[in-house]
């Protein structure tokens, strides 16, 4: 029987991940993905914990969908609400009592059960479903279809790792997703085959903390993300590689080498380092100190000098003075960012900060943070800018929003757009750089415009 599910994400790109691998799953008993909820007969709801209210907000999402699915049941239609992601398993059972409309909630690692969760839903059960189970999410979830793989682009997100052990003061990762758990090389090696045989040619790796991967290697040794960056990097068809989140203390020597080596390793880095001051970093148990970021950041240049590097900032965290703070702006300074994240700080009920004396005054955050997004923006402005009249690979994702017009990405992860044939979508090409916009390069196709594909990185 053909059904319609809609999955809407919210947050990282490990939930964008998710939500795909649940409709996979969903899609050998009938389910077909639909983007309008209002049609669906199942709505899932893939949470994040990460913002502020985030539970409040689910809940009001719910409240939107439950009108949908009254409505529907006036058609004498069945329409089940589903909620997933970290919101779920962080609330489990409460969502189920303030939300009476909801049929399902299914915490992070139990995906894989969604089908025989949904069918019991379907008999009118109310199920909570939020353990961590000891069998592997992963290899239990259904691989896309050729058709899926095609419709969600060139460029794909394949998750390596899941989980965190590191317990910043300030995270619910640690609770939500539970401990760092790798896949293995080889399962990972065949989904990425398979992505690149249906026109996958950027794959990026990702997890909590991708960059502690340590999964069994193909010879049965464990591998590191290094390692595994250069197995891909022999995928027939798959041109870049890039990998996100990473965390300072696990940027070890053969990932930095890695950088060097490897051509298809796009030279971009997205490397949280949360506050330049080492009290602040101490308190956020960030098990790093201001020296030994810099230390990586001059590794990783070391290895390749063109490598751009973005980062995450926590403003106002408990106990952060002037001075504190200061020391971040010093460091935004001293590194030079081609853009990053920062948030005033905002408490996650049942992490330790939460509980922290010396909670900053919100206007002390806000006028903070307004000084970083500043400098931030400044070097995000200048970074960009610093790319007229060059000529820069890129690969093709999709139209743009003019007719003619398509666009893609730079190997620094810019939006770029030009006009080009609609045919030309998966093509690496030279694209020479005209305009710079505030979020996107403008340019037009260079003469010899395909580009060489793994051009030799250390330049
Ligand atoms: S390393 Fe990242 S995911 Fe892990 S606890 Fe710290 S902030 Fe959270």
């Amino acid at each position: 029987m053909s059904r319609k599910v809609h999955v809407k994400s919210f947050g990282c790109q490990m939930n964008v991940y998710d939500s795909h691998r649940m409709a996979d799953t969903l899609a050998p008993g009938g389910f077909q993905e639909t983007a309008a909820p209002q049609d669906a007969d199942l709505v899932i709801l893939n949470t994040c914990h990460i913002r502020e209210k985030a539970a409040d907000k689910v809940y009001s999402e719910i409240g939107r969908i439950r009108v949908m699915k009254e409505a529907a049941a006036a058609q004498g239609r069945k329409m089940l609400i589903a909620v997933a992601g970290c919101v779920a398993q962080a609330e489990g059972g409460e969502i189920m009592r303030r939300a009476g409309s909801v049929d399902l909630v299914v915490g992070s690692q139990n995906y894989h059960r969604l089908p025989e969760l949904v069918a019991r839903a379907e008999s009118g059960e109310k199920i909570v479903d939020t353990e961590f189970p000891v069998e592997d999410k992963f290899e239990k979830l259904a691989a896309p279809n050729r058709d899926a793989i095609r419709a969600r682009g060139v460029s794909a997100f394949v998750t390596v790792q899941e989980g965190c052990d590191k317990f910043c003061t300030f995270c619910v990762v640690p609770y939500t997703r539970g401990a760092e758990v790798s896949r293995p090389v080889a399962h990972i090696v065949t989904e990425v085959e398979r992505l690149a045989d249906a026109g996958v040619r950027e794959v990026t790796l990702i997890g909590q903390n991708v960059n502690a991967y340590h999964g069994q290697g193909e010879d049965g040794a464990t591998s590191s993300l290094g390692q595994l960056l250069r197995r891909l990097a022999r995928v027939p068809g798959i041109w870049r590689l890039r990998y996100t989140t990473s965390h300072p203390r696990d940027m070890d020597d053969d990932l930095i080498a890695t950088h060097g080596e490897l051509g298809a390793l796009m030279p971009y880095v997205h490397l949280p380092v949360q506050s330049g001051s080492d009290r602040m970093l101490d308190a956020m148990n960030r098990r790093h100190t201001r020296a030994d970021y810099l230390d990586v950041i001059a590794r990783l240049r070391a290895a390749r000098r063109d490598l751009a590097f973005t980062s995450d900032f926590i403003v106002g965290f408990p106990g952060e003075t002037e001075q504190d703070f200061r020391a971040t702006l010093s460091l935004v300074e001293e590194v030079g960012f081609a853009s990053a994240y920062s948030f005033a700080y905002s408490s996650r009920p049942g992490t330790p900060a939460a509980e922290m004396e010396e909670q900053v005054p919100d206007a002390e955050k806000s006028e903070r943070l307004q000084r970083l997004q500043a400098l931030i923006t400044r070097q995000w402005h200048a970074f960009n800018a610093s790319f007229a009249g060059q000529t820069l690979d890129v690969l093709l994702e999709k139209p743009g929003k003019l007719p003619g017009q398509l666009v893609g990405k730079s190997p620094y992860l810019q939006a770029v757009q030009v006009m080009a044939p609609r045919a030309m979508i998966g093509s690496l090409v030279q694209v020479g750089i005209t305009d710079i916009g505030t979020n996107t390069l403008f340019g037009t196709l260079a003469e010899n415009k395909a580009a060489p594909q793994l051009a030799a990185a250390g330049a």
